[in-house]
């Protein structure tokens, strides 16, 4: 799964595997070297952990395209 995160500060979309997204200890925007706070990457983490927990059971064949805002996390400007 592809997640993509649009930088807050300069607003350009930082795309990241979801397979990658498990070993990252930091997500720093490539224009602008904002950092993602860890509690924002700790709750990112959680969201793709419940996804693919969740969708272990569907048939292979679905193949689902989740487009949004995940609202609901603060986001610290640590720079
Ligand atoms: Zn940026």
């Amino acid at each position: 799964m592809l997640y993509t995160i649009k930088c807050p500060e300069c607003r350009i979309e930082i795309p990241i595997e979801s397979k990658y997204l498990i070993n990252k200890e930091q997500i720093t925007c490539p224009n602008c070297d904002y950092k993602l706070s860890n509690e924002t990457l700790n709750n990112l983490k959680n969201i793709d952990k419940a996804i693919s927990e969740n969708s272990k059971n569907l048939d292979d064949f679905i193949s689902i395209k989740i487009e949004g805002t995940i609202k609901g996390s603060s986001i610290a400007i640590l720079k």
